[in-house]
């Protein structure tokens, strides 16, 4: 090594160093239940779920509250069903029903929950509901909006930042922004940034796994998604443009042999009852959505890797 100057030397030694602390504080940081996929998170989950709570209160008060009693039942049990089926997070569960076409549904670190009338035709039944909501539980269980944050304060050098604006009383429309935008429920602020291609795949997956446990037919879910891919020529608020319905569709085809295991031993509901009778039409063509297009840096898709061989 004689021929190395100490300098570069030096520098490519520290420079390992630095790779290897971030690896292994990537890895062995938080991991996510049963994905057991290891990650950085800045943030404690009771910040996460103040957070969580105090945008939910937010956007449930702007919203117009349905007052549908057959819909705000379908989704309370559901609701109810799945949050019994998921990991207990120490969740205080809520689940609202909001009066709009969007096609949208959302659930907020802390177990907020909130169901636009406007994705329950794709629904068509509990069990479609159950593959909505048992998706948007995940992502909260996952902690996919901590990990997205996280990612935003390490790349900004902000690491104090979230402290910061909890310490404001009385929630400002800062963290409402940041807390929507970070939890993937933008959309109704007009910032849409969707989760990352695995945050949804990871999401799509345990999602399957609760709604198997909760007692729905996990058959239900990549049906869900082909009703849904009929939208390709609108795509709606809910859930990205990425990955395509089909590919969720294939991974949920994919992934029944495991879900299967856990519906046989579940109450068994099926396809549970049917959407409100005023609920069932797919409106042709879609309504309009009010969206902001997904910024190209912030959708990114992941780059597809390279096949390998083995
Ligand atoms: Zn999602």
């Amino acid at each position: 090594m004689r021929y190395l100057s100490l300098p570069i030397f030096r520098t490519s030694l520290l420079f390992s160093v630095f790779i290897f602390s971030l690896t292994v504080l990537l890895t062995s940081c938080e991991e996510v239940p049963h994905t057991g996929r290891g990650r950085l998170i800045l943030l404690s989950e009771s910040e996460e779920n103040k957070m969580g709570v105090a945008a939910y209160k937010e956007v449930v008060e702007k919203e117009k509250r349905s007052t549908d009693a057959e819909a705000i039942a379908l989704v309370e049990r559901v609701g109810k069903r799945l949050a019994a089926a998921a990991p207990d997070k120490g969740f205080t569960y809520e689940f609202t029903v909001l009066e709009s076409p969007t096609i949208n549904a959302f659930c907020l670190p802390g177990g907020k929950v909130a169901i636009y009338t406007g994705i329950l035709p794709y629904c068509k039944n509990e069990a479609g509901l159950a593959a909505v909501m048992g998706h948007e539980i995940a992502h909260a269980i996952a902690r996919h909006g901590g990990e997205r944050m996280s990612q935003g304060m390490l790349i900004s050098g902000i690491s104090t930042g979230v402290d910061a604006i909890l310490k404001e009383q009385g929630v400002s429309p800062t963290t409402e922004k940041i807390a929507m935008t970070a939890f993937g429920a933008g959309a109704q602020i007009g910032v849409l940034l969707p989760y990352s291609r695995k945050h949804e795949l990871e999401a799509d997956y345990l999602g399957l796994l609760y709604m198997a446990k909760a007692g729905y037919d996990p058959k239900e879910a990549p049906e869900f998604w082909k009703r849904f891919s009929a939208l390709s020529s609108n795509t709606p608020n809910f859930l990205s443009t990425h990955p395509a319905s089909e590919d969720r569709a294939a991974q949920l085809t994919a992934k029944q042999a495991e879900a299967m295991k856990l519906y046989e031993s579940s109450p068994k509901y099926g396809a549970g009852a049917p959407v409100p009778e005023k609920y069932r039409t797919i409106p042709t063509p879609a309504p309009e959505q009010k969206k902001a297009e997904p910024k190209k840096e912030e959708t990114k898709p992941e780059q597809p890797k390279k096949k390998k061989r083995k």
